[in-house]
């Protein structure tokens, strides 16, 4: 009996993940090589369904990173340069600021090392007395605060769409419904297994988001880490109270676990949503408390690295279960921020996953982390602020990839056996 034909169609760059970060880097690349030929492969039938079309949508403003990490230098430059795209392309946005504010008399020192990081950082920001916070959300009650005037909001899936419109109108070509299984090597090439047949790549990008480690150990690279998925639960506020917030209202963050705190935050659609919690999901792609693949959450399970984070932080990771399935302790939680929050003015609404890189020693990746494989480079860390950085990160990954030889025409081998 024959086998069926397996058809190869030679790119000069392939990119693993319609994600915002592997959009950016596709036209990126494209803006560095136009000559070249770019393939985006997305295995949902949709772009920017995961991470990058379930996020808060803040532009953030770079004032929580470690000075000289990626982190800190690329979601600065990233908050200017995602202002000025949204701008450029008429994509609606807002540089409403942000409030960062401290409730209990201990937060107080870390909001002051977080105003002198952010000085340190060359940012324009104000520290804030409980009546200036006032005036600017009348409902918060705090003991100081830190204003941060260039924090904004924007909805990344219309930033999502309009760089795919970018990479088609340079060439590339975006095709979804298109799942990568498995790389393997092939003549100074990397030919790329799909649920569509083969691909033949001079150069593959891994944008993979959730799944990056998988990808990763398609090629047999070690990143010495692995993905750790963690929900986020929010809800959102009735119409009829979302008057009790003008725009973002953050508490001071846990410096081991930044991305901790339920905050409030006004959406470009003028909702206003609150949370995110940060649980375990016992599914990468898991959007509701019972999604459970067993296979994701064995490859968890069995990580020495995630036992170790949970006997050092199980206190933290109990109270953000406890949260998941109490709104009332959720709810408490706010009531730090605004005391006139209430159950009744809040309603669940989407929730996301985070593909956050824990190290076998327990330590949760912080920075940014892009790795090099043989005709490849592998996104291998990038959670928040990640959309706001998208452009920078995608540039960075442009500077990084090796011109190699144009092959504008896509060729295509028939191996009939
Ligand atoms: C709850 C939450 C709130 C956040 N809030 C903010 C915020 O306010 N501001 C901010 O800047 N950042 C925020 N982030 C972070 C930001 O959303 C992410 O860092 C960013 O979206 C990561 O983009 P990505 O392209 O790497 O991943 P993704 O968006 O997850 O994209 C990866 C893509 O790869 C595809 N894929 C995976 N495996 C395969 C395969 N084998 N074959 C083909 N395709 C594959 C997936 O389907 C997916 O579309 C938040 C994240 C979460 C989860």
């Amino acid at each position: 009996m024959n086998s069926p034909a397996r058809i190869l169609f030679m790119h000069d760059y392939v990119i693993i993940g319609g994600g915002i970060v592997g959009l950016a880097t596709a036209m990126a690349v494209g803006n560095k090589h136009p000559m070249a030929s770019i393939l985006v492969l997305e295995k949902e039938q949709d772009l920017a369904q995961h991470q990058s079309g379930r996020n808060s949508g803040v532009i953030h403003s770079g004032i929580y990173y470690k000075p000289g990490s990626l982190k800190a230098r690329f979601s600065r430059e990233g908050n200017r340069s995602m202002i000025e795209f949204c701008r450029e392309h008429g994509i609606k946005h807002d540089v409403c600021g942000k409030v960062i504010v401290a409730t209990k008399p201990w937060e107080l020192p870390s909001l002051e090392s977080l105003f002198q990081r952010a000085l340190a950082h060359g940012l324009s920001i104000a520290r804030l007395g409980p009546e200036q916070v006032q005036e600017i959300e009348p409902h918060v009650r705090c003991l100081g605060g830190v204003s941060v005037p260039s924090t904004g909001i924007v909805n990344y899936r219309q930033v999502c769409a309009k760089y795919v419109e970018l990479i088609k109108s340079q060439g590339g070509t975006v095709q979804t419904g298109t799942r990568v299984d498995g790389l393997r090597k092939g003549n100074g090439t990397q030919v790329i297994e799909t649920s569509h047949g083969e691909f033949e790549a001079r150069f593959v990008i891994n944008c993979a988001g959730l799944f990056s480690d998988r990808v990763a150990r398609f090629e047999s690279l070690d990143a010495g880490a692995k993905i750790v998925p963690f929900r986020g639960e929010y809800y959102q506020l009735v119409p009829e109270r979302r008057y009790l917030v003008k725009s973002l209202v953050y508490p001071v963050p846990n410096p081991c676990f930044p991305f901790l705190g339920v905050h409030f935050t006004r959406m470009i659609n003028e909702s206003v949503h609150a949370g995110p919690n940060a649980v375990l999901a016992f599914k990468r792609e898991g959007y509701r408390k019972t999604d459970i693949n067993c296979a994701d959450l064995l490859e968890t399970l069995t990580f020495p690295g995630f036992w170790k984070l949970a006997s050092k932080h199980y206190r933290d990771g109990i109270m953000e279960m406890v949260r998941s399935v109490s709104k009332r302790t959720f709810v408490k939680g706010l009531q730090e921020l605004i005391p006139e929050v209430t159950e009744d003015d809040l309603i669940p609404t989407h929730s996301g996953v985070r593909a956050q890189a824990l190290m076998a020693d327990g330590k949760l990746v912080d920075d940014f982390l892009i790795v090099n494989g043989e005709n490849s480079i592998h996104v291998c860390n990038a959670p928040s602020p990640a959309a706001t950085a998208s452009l920078e990160i995608g540039r960075f990954i442009a500077n990084q990839v090796p011109e190699v030889t144009s092959a504008r025409q896509v060729r295509r081998f028939c191996l009939a056996n």
